[in-house]
């Protein structure tokens, strides 16, 4: 069996544009930027409660309302930011979120200053390097896990807001602290995923015939 036959199929959750290009060039890459870090630490509290292509949609508008995600700048802003981004149609307009990525940006500050980078101390509660999963359904995959709780916890006792675990765990799938990328699915092994199905007969032929039913060009 050729890779083509059994992993030729993106992500299930990812069917339309911009989702199709996220998930083909970011989600699962790992991330070692600080800037990038800190603003898909924001992006993933700023979606709580709403969908992720609704962020993905408003993502430049986020970059221009907010410094490009520089947290010196946005650790200093005031009320007339506040009311500044209220009123930006661009974003989630939440004077909640909005607070919470001020206070967000003065904790990144003093975990960069105390860690050295923000990426040395995120990537602390993976070990410093992907966890490998091998989800063979998007069922599987957890929306929190023990890393995540720790992660979560962590960020908390350090003042960051909209940083629950299941946030965490976005971030964590987002910048490649996992890679949650089903096994069927071809960045699965582009970003270090393990090739599946040889010597797996069950699962194969459940992931074939998945394969199929999803993607009509598959079928004979
Ligand atoms: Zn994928």
């Amino acid at each position: 069996m050729t890779r083509q036959n059994t992993n030729h199929l993106r992500c299930p959750w990812a069917t339309t544009e911009p989702a199709i290009a996220y998930h083909d060039k970011e989600w699962g890459v790992p991330v070692h930027d600080d800037r990038l870090l800190f603003e898909f630490l924001i992006l993933e509290g700023a979606q709580a409660g709403l969908s992720w292509i609704t962020i993905l949609k408003k993502r430049e508008n986020y970059r221009k309302a907010f410094d490009r995600f520089r947290a010196e700048k946005i650790a200093k802003y005031g009320a007339r930011d506040v009311k500044r981004l209220l009123r930006n149609e661009g974003i989630v307009r939440n004077r909640l979120k909005i607070a919470a990525a001020i206070q967000n940006a003065k904790a990144f500050l003093a975990v960069r200053k105390e860690f050295g980078s923000f990426d040395a101390y995120l990537w602390s509660f993976v070990g410093g390097k992907p966890i490998q999963n091998r989800w063979r359904t998007m069922a599987k995959v957890p929306a929190r896990t023990a890393e995540s709780d720790a992660m979560s916890r962590d960020l908390l006792r350090r003042g960051f807001k909209f940083a629950g675990s299941t946030i965490c765990y976005a971030l964590m799938q987002a910048t490649g602290m996992v890679n949650d990328h089903l096994v069927t699915c071809p960045r699965h092994v582009e970003l270090g995923g393990k090739r599946s199905t040889i010597g797996d007969p069950k699962e194969g032929a459940a992931i074939t015939s998945r394969a199929v039913f999803q993607n009509p060009t598959l079928a004979p």
